[in-house]
């Protein structure tokens, strides 16, 4: 099975009028996309400053990241420091961080 990329589909319409639907219908998709992340990121707010998301993983009532960590001492030759795992849960609808470790226990994401 072929599947037909992107630049083909559209290279092969000649219709302005489908080609103008296409368009539309990718702005409303990137919209929808852009509303997801920032509703994510409201959701968990675990990137805290000088930290770089690399996973994430929820589980149920937590939602385990993995981070690269800056730790702030100027000229430390370590930074950025891991990536750790890192658990993120409500408590009283705060959002409360715990350090997990190196490795994500496995019984964890299921
Ligand atoms: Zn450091």
């Amino acid at each position: 099975m072929v599947i037909k990329t992107f630049k083909d589909i559209v290279d092969r319409q000649k219709s302005i009028e489908k080609l103008e639907e296409m368009r539309e219908y990718i702005e409303k998709r990137i919209q929808v996309l852009q509303e997801q992340i920032e509703k994510e990121k409201e959701q968990f707010p675990g990137s805290k400053a000088g930290r770089e998301v690399l996973k994430i993983r929820p589980a149920g009532k937590i939602t385990y990241q993995l981070e690269k960590v800056n730790c702030g001492k100027p000229n430390c030759e370590k930074c950025p420091h891991g990536p750790y795992w890192y658990g993120y849960r409500r408590v009283n609808g705060k959002l409360v961080s715990f350090y997990v470790g190196k490795e994500l226990p496995k019984d964890e994401t299921k």
